[in-house]
């Protein structure tokens, strides 16, 4: 095997702090995150907000960090490290939520600030619950005002902005309804409408509807496929691209991870990361 470097000898790579859940099936969540940045040539930080038990099945349970320690991690990082960008995960809890948002707020992620991607993680592909329901409208009012992107899957769109998104309609709608909560640019993703021969995502700032497509991959292998978008969109805003390039990078990133994505236990496999990027 041939191996080449992905950031040249002794340069410090870009950092991007993940603030999520682990996946102890290596599928989704922080393990995801994680390799995606690593291929990206990022040094992915951790913030672990909760862990879970889970594997190609399903998830079958959750233990939530207390969420001073989740704050103290975030501190611990940007205080020392640095970060480019940040994005969130899993976070369980309105307390978790709260905290993560206080503690953003202080160390400048967020907004107009440090780039943060928000990806409202509210359950995962079983259907198993992630996030405890009273826990919306923090996710609502707390976490997406901060967001510079919010990347909800559809059926978070719907828990959050009550819309079922069926059609180009309905997509525009809802992503006019997250741009109203806060969030600077809202992404509704079309992976999920089976209606279509390709998967169009939907990007909004307020202002223009920017569509990004690409070819649908019908599989059962797509876990992890959502953490893999948002985390990719983070690299590429850690490394300088605006909101539009980076959800363009973030797109062909997770199409090829679909399209590479592999049998793994009894249940659902994950998309794939093993891609090196050229330079
Ligand atoms: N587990 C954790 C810890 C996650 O953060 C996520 C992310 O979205 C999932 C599971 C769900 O992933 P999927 O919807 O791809 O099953």
């Amino acid at each position: 095997m041939k191996l080449l470097p992905l950031v040249p000898d002794g340069q410090t790579p870009v950092r991007v702090l993940t603030i999520a859940g682990t996946d102890s099936g290596g599928g989704a969540g922080i393990q995801a995150d994680s390799r995606t940045m690593a291929m990206c040539g990022v040094h992915a930080c951790v913030a672990v907000a909760a862990v879970t038990v889970q594997n190609s099945v399903g998830v079958s349970g959750f233990h939530e960090i207390p969420p001073g320690i989740v704050a103290d991690q975030v501190r611990s990082v940007v205080g020392d490290i640095g970060v480019g960008a940040a994005k969130t995960g899993m976070l369980a809890s309105t307390a978790i939520i709260e905290s993560v948002a206080a503690v953003c707020e202080e160390v400048g992620i967020g907004q107009g600030r440090t780039p943060l991607v928000v990806d409202p993680v509210a359950a995962s592909m079983h259907g198993d619950p992630l996030l405890h329901e009273e826990a919306l409208d923090a996710v609502r009012h707390t976490l997406i005002p901060l967001a510079t992107v919010v990347t909800p899957n559809l059926d978070e769109v719907r828990l959050i902005t009550g819309i079922e998104v069926t059609d180009d309609g309905s997509a525009r709608r809802a992503a006019e309804a997250l741009h109203k909560l806060g969030a600077q640019w809202a992404i509704v993703k079309g992976g999920h409408l089976r209606s279509s021969e390709v998967s169009t995502d939907l990007l909004f700032d307020g202002d223009q509807f920017l569509e990004f497509t690409a070819p649908r991959i019908s599989t059962g292998n797509d876990h992890g496929g959502g953490d893999t978008l948002a985390a990719a969109i983070a690299c590429a805003l850690a490394n300088g691209y605006s909101v539009p390039d980076a959800v363009a990078f973030a797109k062909d990133w997770t199409y090829r991870c679909l399209a590479a994505s592999y049998d793994l236990g009894a249940g659902h496999g994950p998309v794939s990361p093993f891609w090196r990027l050229s330079s």
